[in-house]
């Protein structure tokens, strides 16, 4: 068991003359055992990346170990990596049995015994084991997903590699799935690297997610520090939902104004924005405070202009008066409509400053 490590490693795509950056410059250790969420956008470059570590595409500039040792100029099949991919790739005229032993035959001395009680036992682990015979079109597609996770655990590998792996089953069978697969990865031990564009996914199933955004990984943290301690913007909109407001503000000493509004800020957090002309200022909807009057500093009179249910909260959609509109979370027990004045207070130790957009 050893640590992966992505060291200075972009990929260059040649399209038609011109150069596509699909990784720029990725440099990442993913600590053994750890499961490491890449996560982003569609064409953020999370597939290539993983493609690179599995050796399905080169890598352009960089390294790639594991361990002390490279890997980047190996051959797939001698990398000891296991992939699952979003669309499964089972062979179709093969049983259960056939597919979870396939790659074994393929890659190790193992004796046919063997390789049949490795795969029993890996079936029962995943509740599979009453299927072996069945051929993968007699199967659902979470019992398919199962099949093909046992197909990379009997290999038992270094690395898992997870591509979406989820995306094709029904909501709910997704977040049993999700539960599923941490607890046994965590039981494995294996380092798993796990691509996803869905950031809820990535916030409950990374021990730490890595944020991709047009080739550049942005931040690599722990779920909690990527929500409370976004690098940037991009991260800071792109974790959390509903997404984080954001106002353009000029910086005007202490105090900072955009049309609608003005924000005065503490000595401390006056130093942040010292220099700057112009700055974003975040706020998540969860830590806007609806609150009884206006008399509390940093406390704003809106009008409620959409409300909108999720559950045992409502997004409630605010507005200056003017077409600057920003949404707030409020449990389900307060009641709020639309057209209503609503007092909302932004507390400064909830508020994110960045560098203006
Ligand atoms: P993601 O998995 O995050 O959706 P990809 O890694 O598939 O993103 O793609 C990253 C970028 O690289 C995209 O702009 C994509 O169009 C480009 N790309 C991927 N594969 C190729 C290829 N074989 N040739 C040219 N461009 C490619």
């Amino acid at each position: 068991m050893a640590d992966l490590t992505l060291d200075h490693v972009s990929k260059f795509f040649d399209d038609d003359g011109s150069k596509v950056v699909a990784v720029d410059d990725a440099s990442v250790t993913i600590e053994d055992g750890e499961f490491l969420v890449l996560v982003g956008p569609s064409g953020c470059g999370k597939s290539t990346t993983l493609r690179m570590i599995a050796g399905l595409e080169t890598v352009s500039e960089g390294q790639i170990r594991l361990g002390d040792d490279r890997m980047d100029n190996k051959p797939p099949r001698d990398r000891d990596i296991a992939m699952v991919f979003q669309s499964y790739a089972l062979y179709p005229h093969m049983s259960v049995r056939g597919n979870m032993r396939f790659g074994l035959e393929e890659s190790t001395d193992m004796a046919d015994g063997e390789i049949d009680s490795l795969v029993e036992e890996t079936a029962e682990m995943l509740g599979i084991d009453d299927l072996l015979g069945r051929k993968p079109g007699e199967l659902s597609g979470g019992q398919q997903q199962r099949v093909a996770l046992g197909r990379a655990i009997v290999r038992d590998p270094e690395v898992f590699l997870m591509d979406e792996p989820l995306s094709n089953l029904d909501a709910k069978l997704r977040s049993q799935m999700r539960t599923e697969l941490q607890r046994l990865q965590e039981d494995l031990g294996v380092t798993t690297v796990y691509v996803t564009h869905d950031q809820t996914e990535a916030m409950t199933m990374g021990d730490r997610i890595a944020i991709l955004n047009d080739g550049e990984l942005q931040q690599v943290a722990t779920p909690l520090e990527a929500y409370h301690r976004p690098a940037n913007r991009f991260v800071a909109g792109f974790i959390g939902e509903p997404s984080m407001n954001f106002f353009q503000m000029e910086v005007h000493g202490d105090t900072l104004a955009d049309d609608s509004f003005t924000y005065s800020l503490s000595p401390e957090s006056e130093d942040a924005v010292s220099g700057s002309e112009h700055v974003t200022l975040g706020i998540r909807p969860e830590d806007v405070e609806l609150v009884a009057d206006g008399s509390a500093d940093h406390t704003y009179e809106t009008t409620v202009d959409v409300v909108e249910p999720m559950g045992n909260e409502n997004a409630v959609y605010l507005d200056f008066g003017d077409e600057s509109r920003f949404v707030a979370t409020v449990g389900g027990m307060r009641r709020v409509e639309a057209g209503e004045t609503v007092y909302a207070h932004i507390p400064e130790d909830a508020v994110h400053l960045f560098d203006a957009s």
